[in-house]
């Protein structure tokens, strides 16, 4: 009966906003496991210098000695874009049939829901938790208002295996790894706003500057 949740992301780099989240979630609703699911990104023009490679080290990085906190690779070894849809509906399979999956998203990501592929069918698989982000404008779209209404739970009352959505009220951190580009691009310091063994991974590698 084990209670996992997954947070996808491109983690270019993973950044404290991230962690924090992953470890508030784990507490909030007593998760056995959180998995942090680095995107396959394909490349282009912007950001040309970090493979998936780098990223998933990134990220493996960043978890070690955090328990529960795991990372699962499936989408960068598909080594293509792949749909939520197929990585949650994968993993339910993949699951003992009494486990609950809890997809993990922030509040700019899950305004963009509508434009999923098969967005309605992902509450098939799992419930969804949507983190709060500081300073963000995204609005929710007229038809995932809609969707939610008879969706949305406090996170302490979902029930069943699938089909809720609960906002969480996790530490506002107002980073982004856009933020953390940037800043490194423009020679400033990105001290605590990731770990310090991704910051050495990243000026050893001489990362996005
Ligand atoms: P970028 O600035 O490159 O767009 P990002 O900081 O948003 O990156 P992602 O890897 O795209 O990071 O994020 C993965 C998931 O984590 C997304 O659902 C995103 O909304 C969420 N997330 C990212 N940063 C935060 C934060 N500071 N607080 C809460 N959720 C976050």
């Amino acid at each position: 009966m084990a209670r996992i949740g997954l947070l996808g992301g491109t983690f270019n780099p993973i950044h404290i906003g991230h962690l924090r989240s992953a470890i508030e979630s784990i507490e909030l609703l007593s998760l056995d496991e959180l998995r942090l699911t680095p995107n396959f990104l394909p490349p282009h023009r912007e950001n040309p210098s970090v493979d998936a490679e780098k990223r998933l080290t990134m990220v493996k990085l960043a978890v070690e000695k955090i328990p529960k906190l795991v990372v699962d690779d499936l989408e960068l070894k598909r080594n293509k874009l792949s749909y939520t849809f197929d990585t949650l509906k994968a993993l339910q399979k993949a699951l003992p049939i009494e486990d609950t999956l809890f997809f993990i998203v922030g509040w700019d990501a899950f305004c963009g829901l509508p434009t999923w592929h098969r967005w309605q069918e992902l509450l098939n698989y799992c419930h969804i938790l949507v983190l709060q982000r500081p300073h963000l404008s995204a609005k929710i779209p007229h038809e995932l208002a809609i969707f939610l209404q008879d969706k949305l739970v406090d996170y302490n009352q979902i029930t069943g295996r699938v089909g809720k959505i609960a906002y969480l009220q996790q530490t506002p951190l107002d980073i982004s790894s856009t933020k953390i580009r940037t800043n490194l691009a423009q020679g400033k310091s990105v001290q605590f706003l990731l770990p310090d063994n991704v910051l050495d991974y990243i000026n050893l590698h001489k990362l996005y500057q």
